[in-house]
C-alpha cells in the first residue's frame, strides 16, 4: 500500500510507450513536468531500454512501490549493466519479496556485536522511523527541538526501492493551500520553531506558485529564521531548478538551505552541476544526504568520490544514514562494522568538510544517532 504516488499526482498523467534508447532525446528535452510525464512506469520496460533482460523486473515487488524513473534519469545508467548502481536504486527485484529479504545483517550472521541489533524487527517494518508517532498535526511531525518537518505531497520524482516512508499514508495527508494552512497556523502560534523543513514525498514535485506561497507565509513569521528542502528532484531531473523556482528561493527572507538525495557519483552529470551552481547563485547552502546501500555505494571507493563530487560542486556531504529498516529493503543493509570501517577511510583521505555524518534514525531520540564503535 505505498502512497508515494508520483504516478498518481493528479497533473501526472501516464504517457504512451517510451521510444528509443535511455540516451534518446527525452533525457533532456523539455521542461521538469514533461520529464515526470514521461517516466518510465515499468520494470519490464526499464530492462529494456537498457538491454537488459526483462526478467530481472518483478511484478510483485512493483505492486508493493511502483517504478516510477524519469529519463533523465535512466540516461546515466550504464546499458547492459545489471548491476548499475542507478538502476540498482530503481528497479523493483524479486528480493524486495522474497522471505531472505528480511534476514539479519552481515554482523548478526559473524555473531558481532552492532547498534543494528537494537530492538528492530529484522524483516523490516512499515514505520521503522516512528514518522506516525510524531505528528503534532496532520503532516506535520516534530521529533526534534527547534525543527518541524512537513509533509507537503506524497509524490516524488523517482522511487527508491529503499525508501523508508515506502508505506507512509500519504492519503492521510492534508492536501492542497488549506491542507498546508493548518500546520502553517500552529508554527506560527508556536515560537520554540524556528525551522521550517519541507519533505514529503518530494516537496519540488510542487507547483512553483504553490512553494512560493508556502515560502511567503513561513517568510510572514517572524520567529521561523530557516526553510530547509529535503529533495532529491534536483538530483533526478535537473531541469527542475528553473526560472521560477530560483525566484522564490532568492526572494525568500528566510536562509534558504537545500539537502540534497545524491548516492552515486555517478548521479552527477553537467546538467546538475549546473543547477547546483543556479541553486547557490540564488543564496541557497547545499548539503547532501545519502544512504549507505549494499551493492550501490557500499565501498569506501564509491563514498570517496561521490563525497568529493559533491564538494566539488560545492554541495557538502552532510549524513550519510544507515538504512531504515523498512519492508522490502532489507537486502540494501549494510552492517554497522563495514559502515564504520568505510566511515573512517573518509576520515582519513578527505578534507574534514567532505566527510558526512555516519547516522541512523532510532525512533524517540533526540536527534539522529551516530553510529559509533560500542
Ligand atoms: C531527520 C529529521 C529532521 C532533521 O534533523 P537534522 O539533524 O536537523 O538534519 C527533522 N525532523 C524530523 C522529523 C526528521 O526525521
Ligand atoms: S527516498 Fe526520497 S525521493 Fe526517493 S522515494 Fe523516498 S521520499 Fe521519494
Amino acid at each position: 500500500m505505498s502512497q508515494i504516488l508520483a504516478a498518481h499526482s493528479g497533473s501526472v498523467e501516464a504517457t504512451s510507450q517510451q521510444k528509443g534508447g535511455p540516451n534518446s532525446d527525452q533525457a533532456s528535452a523539455g521542461t521538469w513536468q514533461s520529464q515526470m510525464k514521461s517516466a518510465v512506469r515499468d520494470g519490464k520496460q526499464l530492462c529494456e531500454l537498457l538491454g537488459l533482460s526483462p526478467e530481472l523486473a518483478c511484478r510483485s515487488a512493483a505492486a508493493e512501490f511502483p517504478v516510477f524513473a524519469p529519463m533523465s534519469y535512466v540516461a546515466r545508467m550504464k546499458p547492459e549493466d545489471a548491476s548499475d548502481p542507478l538502476l540498482q536504486q530503481v528497479l523493483a527485484r524479486s528480493i524486495e519479496v522474497s522471505s531472505k529479504a528480511g534476514t539479519g545483517s552481515l554482523s548478526e550472521a559473524a555473531g558481532l556485536p552492532s547498534q543494528s541489533q537494537l530492538p528492530l524487527a529484522r524483516s523490516g517494518c512499515e514505520d521503522p522511523v516512528g514518522d506516525l508517532n510524531a505528528e503534532r498535526a496532520p503532516g506535520l511531525l516534530q521529533k526534534y527541538r527547534r525543527r518541524v518537518l512537513m509533509i507537503t505531497t506524497g509524490a516524488c520524482a523517482v522511487h527508491c526501492r529503499y525508501c523508508f516512508r515506502r508505506h507512509y499514508p500519504y492519503d492521510s495527508v492534508p492536501k492542497g493551500k488549506s491542507g498546508l494552512q493548518g500546520s502553517i497556523d500552529l508554527i506560527a502560534r508556536d515560537s520554540s520553531i524556528d525551522e521550517v523543513i519541507l519533505s514529503g514525498g518530494d516537496p519540488l514535485t510542487l507547483p512553483d506558485e504553490r512553494l512560493s506561497w508556502l515560502c511567503s507565509q513561513l517568510d510572514d513569521i517572524n520567529h521561523v529564521r530557516r526553510i530547509r528542502f529535503h529533495t532529491r528532484v534536483p538530483v533526478v531531473i535537473p531541469q527542475r531548478v528553473c526560472e521560477s523556482l530560483l525566484e522564490w528561493v532568492s526572494a525568500s527572507r528566510s536562509a534558504m538551505f537545500f539537502v540534497l538525495h545524491f548516492n552515486h557519483a555517478n548521479e552527477i552529470n553537467d546538467s546538475v552541476r549546473q543547477a547546483m551552481q543556479e541553486l547557490r547563485k540564488a543564496g541557497a547552502t547545499l548539503l547532501n544526504q545519502a544512504v549507505l546501500l549494499c551493492d550501490v555505494n557500499s565501498t569506501w571507493e564509491a563514498q570517496r568520490d561521490l563525497c568529493l563530487s559533491l564538494a566539488d560542486m560545492q554541495v557538502l556531504p552532510y549524513y550519510l544514514h544507515q538504512l531504515d529498516p523498512v519492508r522490502g529493503a532489507m537486502h540494501f543493509e549494510v552492517s554497522d562494522e563495514e559502515a564504520i570501517a568505510i566511515h573512517a577511510r573518509l576520515q582519513a583521505e578527505l578534507p574534514g568538510y567532505a566527510v558526512p555524518k555516519l547516522v541512523r534514525e532510532i525512533a524517540g531520540m533526540e536527534s539522529k544517532t551516530p553510529v559509533t564503535e560500542l
